[in-house]
């Protein structure tokens, strides 16, 4: 893989001194009432921010934020993140409401060595997605150097990712995301077993990637919202839970291939229920979920069985809550397997956003052998596929 590190870019003749580098990160935050409600991906955007800076580049600094769908949204504003990466830099952040054009040209050109600038949330144009050429011309307009170190957009082909890079000579992949790469490698080539505890709420998100798992893990155990599909596919009872009927076959499929190739796929058998999903809401622990309530957890049992399994094994990777986790009531089983998982002695890897700030919460960061900021990406790397926005890099 001839991906270009920071340390090469900045070994090159000449340096990134005085040279504008379009920074792409993944900042993609959550945000409460316009505030950073948790601020991992920005921290751990911070150490190629930091080399760049400190090696004199004038950085221009991108990133997506939530699904605005091409249009100006004012509650997905980037504005805030600048706010923080203002507080943990302990320096200014300039910050511009254009992405490409006049404004962030000038916006641009005011830039001193070692400073940053943050673009406004790229998504608000509706090129970014689409990689439209003409919006990925004018991004690589802005800068002379283009640095990756978005892991968690990489399986994406958009103008930021994809687009604009072969309009740059001068290219290069972010601390983070070769980090990235290499800690997952640990999954792709797992010392064996390997346990997938896969959760969360996206079923079809996350289908393909079950799938792909499926023959790849010894075994998969299924928590949160997405084992309610596997029960219905296998006719069990599933109440008013979080099922994707248009789903039912592809968990059929993932059955099939896991018993095909002789793998275990584990799914909860006892719930936590609840009336709706609420913090007051009614609650009980039952082994069948009733009509009118809502699976929102693992059971206890369940649970105990999932952290039995992550002792077992040699190898974990974890992608998804195993329930309502926001609400305290409801977050036990996430808890437990994420408790498991830091005490057991495997290689282990957490992916996804609400996975990550479920581990973090705990205080349990620092137990994990790699927290993956990539959700999607990570789940297409371990599977082998190429990444867009690695592949891109390469040439
Ligand atoms: P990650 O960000 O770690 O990839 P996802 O985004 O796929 O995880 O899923 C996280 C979301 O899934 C959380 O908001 C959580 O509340 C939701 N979720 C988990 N279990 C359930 C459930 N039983 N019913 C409804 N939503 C659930
Ligand atoms: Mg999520």
């Amino acid at each position: 893989m001839a991906v270009t590190s920071i340390d090469s870019l900045l070994a090159e003749r000449g340096g990134v001194r005085g040279r504008v580098v379009f920074l792409r990160a993944d900042l993609n935050v959550p945000l409460r009432d316009r505030e950073v409600s948790d601020d991992t991906r920005i921290r751990a955007a911070l150490p190629t921010l930091r080399r760049l800076l400190a090696a004199g580049a004038r950085v221009v600094l991108a990133s997506h934020l939530g699904r605005p769908k091409g249009e100006r949204r004012a509650e997905l504003s980037l504005r805030p993140v600048a706010a923080r990466l203002a507080n943990l830099l302990d320096r200014g952040v300039s910050f511009c409401e254009e992405i490409v054009g006049e404004a962030a040209k000038h916006a641009v050109e005011e830039l001193g060595d070692g400073q940053v600038l943050l673009l406004e949330n790229l998504r608000f144009h509706p090129g970014e997605t689409k990689n439209d050429p003409d919006f990925a011309r004018a991004l690589a307009s802005l800068a002379e150097v283009y640095v990756n170190d978005a892991f968690g957009t990489a399986h994406r082909a958009h103008a930021s990712t994809v687009g604009m890079v072969a309009h740059l000579e001068r290219h290069a992949a972010g601390d983070l995301l070769r980090a990235e790469l290499e800690h997952l490698r640990v999954v792709r080539e797992p010392e064996r077993p390997l346990l997938c505890l896969l959760g969360g709420a996206k079923v079809s998100d996350k289908i393909s990637v079950l799938e792909a798992l499926a023959p790849h893990a010894d075994l998969l155990a299924v928590g949160g919202a997405m084992a309610y599909t596997f029960m219905r596919a296998l006719g069990q009872p599933t109440g008013a839970s979080l099922v994707e009927p248009a789903r039912l076959e592809d968990a059929l499929r993932v059955l099939e291939i896991t018993e095909k190739k002789g793998r275990r796929l584990l799914l909860p058998f006892d719930h936590v229920v609840a009336r709706e999903i609420a913090a007051d809401a009614e609650s009980e622990i039952r082994a069948e979920i009733p009509d009118g309530w809502i699976g929102v957890d693992i059971g206890p049992r369940s649970a105990a069985s999932f952290a039995a399994e992550a002792r077992r094994a040699r190898t974990i990777f974890w992608n998804g809550p195993m329930g309502v986790f926001e609400i305290d009531g409801f977050a036990k089983g996430t808890e437990a397997v994420a408790l498991a998982i830091a005490s057991a002695g495997a290689h282990s890897v957490v992916g996804g956003g609400d996975s990550v700030a479920a581990v973090n919460r705990l205080g349990l960061g620092d137990r994990i052998g790699h927290l993956s900021t990539g959700g999607g990406a990570s789940l297409e790397y371990i599977q082998g596929l190429t990444l867009p926005g690695v592949a891109a890099l390469e040439s």
